[in-house]
């Protein structure tokens, strides 16, 4: 089977091994007759892969007992409207949210709620393009707001948290999208967590909501039943037809996770990934990266050819090599290499000899 390296945003690549076996189980699930996508999700053999999923994900996130896990539809960009919708019904109206505005993602959280409630800018990096993460201290939260919403990992802007904000006793918010599993997170330090499978999980189609169950019960009444998770998770996931395939191949991922040593080992290699290219750009003013060290992403890397003519030839002869989708994105340009848990460091370290000898020929 020819395989590249898939440098892709989202939908991102997938484990070779993951792929494999979703390709040899994909007409006849372990002798039952069935592919799993023409299963019900009501039968014996979904409620096992469901409940194995679920099971391997809280093993792997060490999600403590009074956290739901929840399997949606809808995207984060869906959930920037269930999550108001979820969080403020016991609150007198409007309610307020605090937000911390880090790029792309934060904007589209920011635009949506706007829709239900007032919108307070806790802090913003703006003004210096969206390159770094406000520092915690110079947050303007609101005492009595209804949560407080952060991205973890802006996969556009290349802009990752490191530290995780204590906010008191308002509950703590993120979109993780794009940085969920790559790294240990205290998840008790979140009352929601929020995340695409597309990018670090599997294919497109299921949405991970992860929840402290005292955030349940608190809808707004216009709130649709089916993304009302208060529904959703007294119908374990299952209020309407859950994404079952997109369940299955994450619960592959997951235990493809697990034999590699969990979240621990993969944030390993996913510090050694991101050193070997950070380490590169610092050396060369060919390409450049204007994220400040302590918030460049581990799991996106956006940089920029000095002299943006080339761009066209580097994606060419990038993809000669078999280093593909590596065009960053439209609203900010350049390249971007995403390099999610699926990435080898193998598949790394060719990018950054590639990148060497387009240098050497073209600097
Ligand atoms: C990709 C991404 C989104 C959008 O996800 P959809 O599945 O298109 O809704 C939102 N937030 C972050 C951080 C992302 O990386």
């Amino acid at each position: 089977m020819k395989r590249v390296y898939n440098f892709s945003p989202g939908p991102a690549a997938i484990a070779p091994e993951v792929i494999q076996q979703a390709a040899d189980e994909m007409t006849n699930w372990r002798g039952c007759g069935l592919s799993v996508m023409e299963m019900s999700h009501r039968g014996r053999e979904f409620t096992e892969i469901l409940k194995t999923t679920k099971d391997d994900l809280r093993s792997l996130m060490s999600i403590p007992d009074n956290y739901k896990i929840l399997l949606m539809q809808g995207g984060a960009i869906a959930e920037n409207a269930i999550v108001p919708m979820n969080l403020i019904g016991h609150k007198s109206q409007p309610a307020t949210i605090d937000f911390v505005n880090t790029g792309h993602w934060s904007v589209k959280s920011i635009e949506e709620a706007h829709k239900y409630a007032k919108v307070n800018i806790a802090a913003s990096s703006e003004d210096s393009g969206f390159h770094h993460v406000p520092a915690r201290d110079t947050w303007k939260l609101t005492p009595d707001a209804a949560y407080v919403h952060i991205c973890t990992n802006e996969t556009i802007g290349g802009v990752e948290f490191d530290f995780t904000p204590d906010v008191g006793n308002v509950p703590l918010v993120a979109d993780m999208s794009s940085n969920i599993l790559s790294r240990e997170m205290d998840v008790s330090k979140y009352a929601v967590i929020y995340a695409g499978a597309q990018k670090n999980i599997g294919p497109a189609g299921l949405t991970i909501v992860i929840v402290r169950d005292d955030m349940l019960g608190h809808a707004l009444p216009i709130c649709p039943s089916a993304f009302d998770w208060k529904l959703v998770d007294e119908h374990d996931s299952m209020f309407n037809t859950p994404p079952t395939y997109p369940i299955y191949i994450a619960g592959l991922t997951f235990q493809w996770m697990k034999r590699q040593g969990g979240v621990a080992a993969m944030e390993k290699v996913n510090i050694a990934k991101a050193k070997l290219i950070y380490d590169y750009l610092n050396s060369t003013d060919f390409y450049i990266n204007k994220v400040p060290a302590a918030n460049r992403s581990r799991m996106n890397v956006p940089f920029f050819l000095k002299d943006e003519t080339l761009n066209s030839k580097f994606i060419a002869e990038a993809e000669q090599n078999d280093l593909v989708q590596l065009k960053g994105h439209s609203s900010v340009g350049g390249m971007r290499a995403s390099i999610y848990n699926a990435m080898p460091l193998e598949g790394v370290q060719a990018l950054v000899a590639f990148m060497k000898d387009f240098e050497k020929k073209y600097g």
